[in-house]
């Protein structure tokens, strides 16, 4: 389903017709509707923009036909079984093919005074070298009219331009903006390098719709890009490097200046009046497609080593990315601190974890708050971990950083009575 689709079915998108700077325009409304869709459709030097699209839990989950605990499951289910995707000929994507590539063009937004530049935020990014296909989001700067830096964290991309540089050769990318749900999210999961996302993207779309993702072969690179984007960017990693930043990230946060590789982009193919996705660095919409869809990883290893797992999840208040809390139906004395182990294990930039019982709505942030105020003591619940990989995110790691893990749950040999709410 396209975003137009989905749009259409909300009934709660803020429609601004006033004429928008794409220049640090786009970020004050974005900040005064953070739950709700935005789509700036006057934006200066032409085009319209949508932000905030997927900016709560229950508006993705109802996009994808679940509720909000089952998303986790739905999206650990497609990373355990996925599906493959289905080529069609046509898209409404390739109506359009520009070969005289004017980044400038498009809306680009700049959404912080510190920012470097102009960033695109919602592209994610297919490549394919030597049979191995890779999605992932990445930032990218633009820096001229068929230039741009990009953020490749040493993950998959970075492996495969790596593989690609080794041979003397540019890594073929295509950046697709505007993508549907599913696609989305599987490219923000982790799974092994050679899991191919877009099959995490299929099996998500057939959970929800019984359909598998379409998919249509770019004619410049034959690279696959899901039929649903508004807009694709042709081009190549090069073997080169420029500074990439200052960029305010997920935490709110200044990323430093680093080199990067360069982006050259060839070509580029559009619907007709697309529409330019942006996630806004540090808003909502952010915390959700980059955290939600780490969920999942730590839900899987947390159910291997205690069984009853009512969820799982990545706070707000914690950027969606550092802090979460485990709803676990202990079985022994010790199993939370298990839990507190393996949520770590499940995703590396975890900081704080705390484990409640399954009577505790891990959702709920009072409810949390409230079993650790009665079912927690420190010199007794409290792990920490000193000296761990955190999060480059933190400025408060130096390096590495200290996790805590804090067991919130009732001890196995209490009198469990004593420990009920009864209001
Ligand atoms: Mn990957």
């Amino acid at each position: 389903m396209s975003i137009r689709s989905h749009l259409e079915a909300m009934d709660d998108v803020v429609v601004v017709e006033e004429r928008t700077d794409p220049h640090l325009g786009v970020t004050p409304h974005l900040n005064a509707h953070p739950e709700s869709p935005v789509m700036l459709e006057n934006m200066a030097g032409g085009g319209r923009l949508v932000a905030n699209l997927w900016s709560t839990r229950s508006r993705i989950a109802s996009a994808l036909r679940t509720d909000v605990p089952g998303l986790t499951r739905l999206i650990a289910g497609a990373m355990a079984s996925p599906k493959p995707f289905k080529w069609v000929k046509d898209a409404d994507l390739l109506d359009n093919q520009v070969d005289k590539v004017d980044l400038g063009k498009l809306p680009i937004p700049t959404f912080y005074k510190s920012d470097g530049g102009p960033y695109i935020t919602a592209g994610v990014f297919i490549a394919e070298w030597e049979g191995v296909r890779n999605l992932s989001f990445h930032r990218v700067m633009v820096t001229g009219p068929r230039m741009a830096t990009v953020r490749v964290v040493p993950r998959h991309l970075y492996a495969l331009h790596r593989r690609a540089k080794a041979k003397g050769k540019d890594l073929p990318v295509a950046i697709a903006i505007g993508s549907c749900p599913p696609v989305l999210i599987a490219a923000a999961c982790s799974v092994g390098l050679g899991q191919d996302e877009l099959e995490i993207a299929s099996a998500i779309r057939t959970a929800a719709f019984g359909k598998p993702v379409e998919v249509v072969k770019l004619p410049g690179s034959g690279l696959a890009a899901p039929a649903t984007a508004e807009i694709v960017l042709e081009g190549r990693l090069t073997g080169k490097e420029a500074d990439e930043g200052p960029f305010v990230d997920i935490t709110g946060t200044i990323d430093p200046v680093r080199q990067q590789p360069v982006l050259e982009v060839d070509r580029i193919y559009h619907r007709t009046k697309p529409i330019l996705h942006a996630i806004l660095p540090g808003g909502y919409e952010h915390y959700m497609l980059m955290g939600l869809p780490k969920e999942p990883a730590i839900l899987k290893s947390v159910m291997g080593v205690v069984p009853e797992v009512r969820g799982v999840r990545l706070t707000e208040g914690g950027c969606c990315w550092l802090h979460a809390v485990v709803s676990i139906k202990a079985q022994k004395q010790g199993d939370a601190k298990n839990a507190i182990l393996a949520a770590f294990a499940g995703h590396a930039s975890l900081k704080r974890v705390i484990v409640v019982d399954d009577d505790i709505d891990p959702f709920d942030d009072r409810q949390v708050e409230w079993a650790l105020a009665t079912r927690f003591q420190a010199h007794d619940d409290m792990l920490v971990i000193e000296g761990a990989r955190g999060s480059s995110l933190d400025p408060s790691a130096s390096g590495t950083t200290s996790k805590l893990g804090l067991d919130a749950t009732i001890p196995m040999d209490a009198d469990r009575g004593l420990f009920k709410r009864l209001m």
